[in-house]
Formats: C-alpha cells, structure tokens, sequence
C-alpha cells in the first residue's frame, strides 16, 4: 500500500458538479479496539504525516461547489442507479437545498465555511457531518438510522476533542505587539470564563436529573436561563472575533510584509461557532452529551417508526445503541429498559437460529456488551440514587 487514500468520483446530484472524493483505504490505520458505543479507539496510521487525522472527515462526502452533503458510502456512490432517490426523493431536496444555501447567512454556508480539512479537520469532521443531517432533514421521510449514525459520530468527535476546548490556534501565535498581547490576555479570559460556566452548568445538569423534587417546570425554566447565558456569551465571542479580525487588518495594512501581522482567523472556535449556529438551528449539539442525546433519540424513532430497522442483528444493535447511549447521558432508567429489550430480541434471534452460527454472530457479541453494560448501568444508577 503506497497511499492511505483513493479518489471516486462522484458527480454532485444538485449542482451536476463531478467532484472527487478522497475514500481511505482499508488497512490505512489500525484500531486498538471499540468502545462501548462502538467508537474506535486509539487510532494509528500506517502513514506519519495522517497522524492527527480523523478518519470521520472522510465519513461525509460535501460537495465543495453547493455542499450538499451526504454520508460516503455505496449507495451515494451509485446513486444515479437509484431509482427511488432520482424518482421520489431528489427534486424536493435540489430545491430545498438550494433555496436554503441562496439565503444570506444560512446554516449551510454557515457549515460551509469552517470547512478546512487542512487547518481545522475537528470543525471540518463536525461541519461535514451536520451538513449530512441537515440535507437528510429535507427529505419528506428522513431516515432516523442515518440521522442517527451521523449524530453518534459527532459525539464522538466531541469525545476524541478531550473534555476543555483547546486553545485557539489564533491565541497560540506570537504575541508581539502591545495590542496582540491585550487582545490574547481577553481571549484568553474569555475561554476561562467559558470553561467556569461550562463547569458550572455541568454540576448543575448533574444535580437537577438526580434530584427526584425538582418539576419539570422549573427544569425547563433553567434550561432556558442557560440557554440564553450561552447565547450572550456567543454573541461576546463574536464581536471579540470581530475585533480580532479588524485589528489584523489594521496592522497589515501598516505592515506591508505581513509577517508580523497575527493571524486573522480569529478567536472564534468550534464550539463558539456551533452555539452560533444553535439559534438558527436547533439540532446543533454543543458537546458529547448532546450529540448522543441526538443520537439515542434518532435511533428510537427508527425503532417506533417499525419499517425502518430489520428484525434480528439490527434490532439487536439499535436497541443496544439506545440502551448504551442513554447510559452515557445518565438516563439510567430508559438505559435499563432498552438493555432489557437488546437482550430479549437478542435471545430469540440466536435461539431461532442457533445452527447458523455466521448469521448470529453479531447479535451473540452484542449480546455479551449488553449483559456487561447494564450491570454497569445498574451500578451507575444506584449510585447516582445514593448521592
Ligand atoms: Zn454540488
């Protein structure tokens, strides 16, 4: 193997543009194993200079010329031999994609521009996939199993990003003059302050879904107070950001070389650009949790909606996802039930067909994950009781 990646082409549904799209190739990295969600772990390529690449860039194939968006498999590969997606399903999202990116400051071209695979591939990896949900989203009949699979991978993005935002590339540039320095110095606060709040709203999240008295009223009520706290604190990273920008172009203008000018992307970050986005959009998650909140919630109106997910391995795996991700986000109880219904469906399928050991073989492992996990999450459970 000489390279980690090869092209396909594929030609763009909505804008008819022929785009080539990077696809990795198998063997490329290795994997020490899965979690419990099935998030690869400890990924290391075969190839040095991908080392701090994230295979999820690749998971969504964005057309660089209209954006659209849609997860980078078989199907979008040969979509122009799929019938049902030409006949039923491609004129209402064309049109409802286009009309959507020919706004001014829409959620698309918002997406699109923290796109930059080179710089930034965390913003690009989330940015590719949250496009990928917002194209499904114009379907009449969005699928809740892509629409799931997208949103677990942007929890997962979020995972691999470690628990406090990091440092903007723009604050870790030298800080030259008098005025880059100050600038630095409240951008840096600026983070601080977010990650004190961040902290805060955690223990509070934590606390209000152990506390049995709490109503649902006031739990909304708070919800919407720290909703509108992160609002204004996007809104102070955004003029910060706009200050920043203005001040760089100040000082390139009087610096013709430009070698000491900082750099102008900015001190907005993802997850400043992402509570931006919120406003508009409410299916922006803003870190881990949210992401797999989405996740479970798509998986489960898969499984309501009856036709989408197949009888035996794959409702084994669905309801093992929603069992496992509830667990995540500290949803205990649903985690319980789901784990109970993982392990009945699971029992019958391997049971029904208990000589066909291949056709079983993923129900069996997932089997053995679902009797570990909820023993874990029983313990989690009693726990989060006893506090
Ligand atoms: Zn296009």
């Amino acid at each position: 193997m000489e390279t980690a990646f090869f092209n396909t082409t594929v030609e763009c549904p909505i804008c008819k543009k022929e785009n080539r799209f990077e696809t990795i190739r198998v063997g490329a990295y290795v994997e020490s194993g899965r979690d419990t969600d099935f998030c690869p772990l400890d990924i290391k390529w075969r190839f040095p200079e991908y080392a701090n690449c994230n295979p999820l860039m690749f998971f969504v194939a964005t057309c660089p010329n209209c954006l659209y968006s849609r997860e980078f498999n078989d199907a979008f590969k040969g979509w122009q031999k799929d019938t049902t997606f030409k006949t039923y399903r491609l004129k209402r999202v064309k049109e409802s994609h286009l009309e959507e990116l020919a706004k001014d400051g829409s959620i698309i071209k918002q997406l699109g521009e923290m796109i930059d695979a080179k710089k930034r591939p965390t913003e690009t990896a989330i940015a590719r996939l949250l496009l990928a949900i917002f194209d499904e989203k114009l379907n009449e009949r969005p699928s809740n199993l892509d629409m799931g699979r997208l949103y677990i991978r942007i929890g997962w993005v979020f995972r691999g990003m470690g628990g406090s935002p990091s440092v903007t590339e723009a604050s870790s540039s030298d800080a030259g003059s008098g005025i880059d320095s100050k600038m630095k110095m409240w951008s840096d606060s600026l983070e601080a302050l977010r990650t004190a709040r961040k902290a805060l709203f955690e223990e509070v999240e934590s606390s209000a879904s152990n506390g049995a008295g709490s109503s649902e009223e006031k739990a909304t009520r708070l919800r919407e107070s720290q909703e509108s706290i992160i609002a204004h604190e996007a809104k102070l990273f955004e003029l910060a950001d706009a200050l920043s920008k203005e001040l760089s172009a100040q000082s390139q203008d009087q610096d013709e070389s430009g070698e000491s000018g900082a750099s102008n992307s900015g001190v907005l970050d993802v997850f400043t650009l992402l509570s931006l986005l919120k406003q508009k959009w409410d299916g922006v998650p803003l870190n881990e949790r949210e992401a797999l909140k989405f996740a479970a919630e798509c998986y489960q109106s898969a499984l309501e909606d009856g036709k989408e997910v197949s009888a035996g391995n794959q409702q084994v795996q669905v309801c093992y996802l929603i069992a496992a991700l509830s667990r995540r986000i500290g949803n205990y109880d649903q985690a319980q039930d789901f784990f109970n219904s993982a392990l009945k469906v699971g029992q019958e399928f391997v049971r029904r067909y208990q000589d066909d050991k291949s056709r079983t073989a993923l129900a069996r492992k997932i089997l053995e994950l679902a009797m570990e996990q909820s023993q874990v999450n029983r313990e989690a459970r009693k726990e989060a009781l006893a506090q």
